[in-house]
């Protein structure tokens, strides 16, 4: 299970601090009232930025593992949520999210691409529809799109904000921007695959 980790900074300056080591969990979330045998269960390696570790607690009588992710890593998928917020933002300004595409220097091979970018839009836009219902009073005349999320919160890094904001639902809301492990919308193919790589895998690309 992946908890949280509030982190106002950038992968890279995480990585450069070695901000594992800070990060800590005083209590076991499954059993707030102790006796349970919870303690810190070393570390796990991210792709990217290189040198990325997250800090790992375990549970045994709960059979629960938690990773501490900061705020700065997209999550079930590598990377950040920067480069996500990019990618994303770069579609909606586009005419058209082939024209995006065109535009984008990705590294992958162009067969994929359409197929990279639109996992990745459509999962940010269903965070943001599920987020203006949770929260209607502040989201709801507000378009499902970054740059509409943008202007109302007065911020650029609308997925690093929006972790603080929707902390309450982020076990129920979609990748990159939540931890629900749960498919995506429009990823059905994706089942297998995500079983596959287990509860927290580290640099995986959908
Ligand atoms: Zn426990």
């Amino acid at each position: 299970m992946q908890l949280r980790v509030a982190y106002a900074n950038t992968g890279e300056e995480y990585v450069k601090r070695q901000g594992w080591q800070q990060a800590t969990l005083s209590r076991c979330p499954l059993h707030p009232q102790g006796d349970c045998g919870f303690a810190r269960h070393g570390t796990y390696a991210r792709v990217s930025p290189p040198g990325t570790l997250i800090t790992r607690y375990d549970c045994p009588e709960g059979h629960r593992t938690f990773s501490l992710l900061p705020d700065c890593y997209a999550a079930r998928l590598s990377g950040q949520l920067s480069e996500v917020e990019d990618l994303v933002r770069a579609v909606e300004q586009a005419p058209s999210q082939a024209a995006a595409c065109a535009t984008l220097r990705l590294e992958i091979e162009l067969p994929g691409v359409q197929r990279f970018v639109t996992r990745r839009v459509q999962a940010v836009h269903a965070a943001l529809v599920v987020i203006k219902g949770l929260l209607p009073e502040r989201f709801g005349l507000c378009a499902p799109t970054l740059l509409a999320f943008a202007l109302v919160l007065g911020v650029s890094d609308v997925l690093v904000a929006l972790r603080g904001i929707a902390e309450p639902w982020l076990q129920e809301l979609p990748r990159p921007l939540g931890f629900s492990p749960r498919r995506q919308p429009g990823g059905g193919r994706d089942r297998a695959r995500q079983h596959r790589a287990g509860a927290d895998p580290p640099g995986l690309v959908a």
